[in-house]
């Protein structure tokens, strides 16, 4: 039952490609986790070595009064408003969004992770280290944090082609952006030529992306005859796990645009739409992913019993 679901899926080749460039995000992720975990404590450790003022002796006295929100902070002690203004001389995009709610400041001074946090994307608060991020974070992080020496052009172009992804309303892409796609990787990953994990993806990629990913559904009666390839062939349960992954990544991020009023709600409403009538065939998705609905679709009905109450015009704005 699930396997002829699966099968069906997979039988559209543009929704193929679609998991197939999602798998390239999570090999992409996994390979640059420890690179950036270790990068992440070289660049705290060369603020403290500049600003030895900084480091684990210097405490928080805002208390909760230092807690930003968004991407509003208005440091309420002597040492977070010097960590903030030392964050900021190494972000690229300081004068664009830096959202300081990721951001738990009392802890700059001794973790390093949460001065991360504050180059990288909306929604990340609970993230304790690399190994929890998605790859659009560590992406973002490369970005915007000038301890990174990289050619930006290439990192950013990384970055579209996975908003394409999670954006792309019916989970289709078609193979001449996948090949896009894969140049772009390539790009990105001679960038780090001489970290020998990052370099080693892309055979890894390169397989995925150029065979004909036959996803072997075996029939009832050849279960134990099949020969998995590896790296070409994936088990009917790996290719669930990453249509699982890729779609909470993709519920997630219609969550905080919805949260965030990025999207007007008719537009959320769609969205939502498109989804559910994608799982409405797919009971094996649908099964495992009711957590992530009910809590869209609570939240959309927040929204919209709001604004209801509204008088119309404008609608109110709770960012800053
Ligand atoms: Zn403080």
């Amino acid at each position: 039952m699930v396997l002829s679901e699966l099968a069906a899926r997979l039988n559209c080749a543009e929704y193929k490609n679609w998991v197939k460039a999602g798998h390239c995000l999570l090999l992409l992720r996994g390979s640059l986790q420890g690179f950036v975990g270790r990068e992440v404590l070289s660049f705290h450790r060369s603020l403290l070595a500049a600003a030895p003022g900084l480091g684990p002796r210097a405490s928080c006295r805002g208390g909760s009064r230092c807690s930003p929100r968004a991407r509003q902070f208005q440091p309420q002690c002597q040492v977070c408003a010097e960590w903030k203004r030392e964050i900021l001389s190494h972000h690229t995009n300081r004068n664009g969004d830096v959202h300081w709610g990721n951001c738990r400041p009392g802890l700059w001074p001794v973790d390093a992770w949460e001065v991360a946090k504050a180059f990288m994307p909306r929604g990340l608060a609970d993230k304790r280290g690399p190994e929890e991020c998605d790859a659009v974070a560590l992406l973002s992080l490369i970005n915007s944090c000038d301890h990174f020496i990289v050619d930006r052009k290439k990192v950013t172009e990384v970055i579209k082609c996975r908003n394409e992804i999670m954006h792309s309303s019916e989970m289709k892409v078609s193979s001449a952006w996948l090949r896009d796609f894969q140049m772009k990787i390539q790009n990105f990953l001679n960038e780090f030529r001489n970290i020998p994990e990052i370099v080693a993806v892309y055979s890894r990629i390169e397989q995925l992306l150029t065979s004909d990913w036959a996803v072997h559904i075996p029939e009832e009666d050849q279960r134990d005859g099949c020969e998995y390839e590896a790296g070409i062939y994936l088990s009917e349960s790996q290719v669930n796990e990453i249509e699982m992954e890729l779609l909470k990544e993709k519920l997630q991020e219609i969550y905080l645009q919805a949260e965030e009023q990025e999207v007007l709600p008719e537009e959320t409403s769609t969205r939502l739409e498109m989804v559910k009538e994608f799982l409405r065939n797919n009971e094996d998705l649908r099964n495992s992913l009711t957590e992530e609905m009910q809590k869209l679709d609570s939240l959309h009905l927040q929204h919209q019993k709001r604004d209801s109450k509204e008088p119309s015009g404008e609608m109110p704005k709770e960012r800053a």
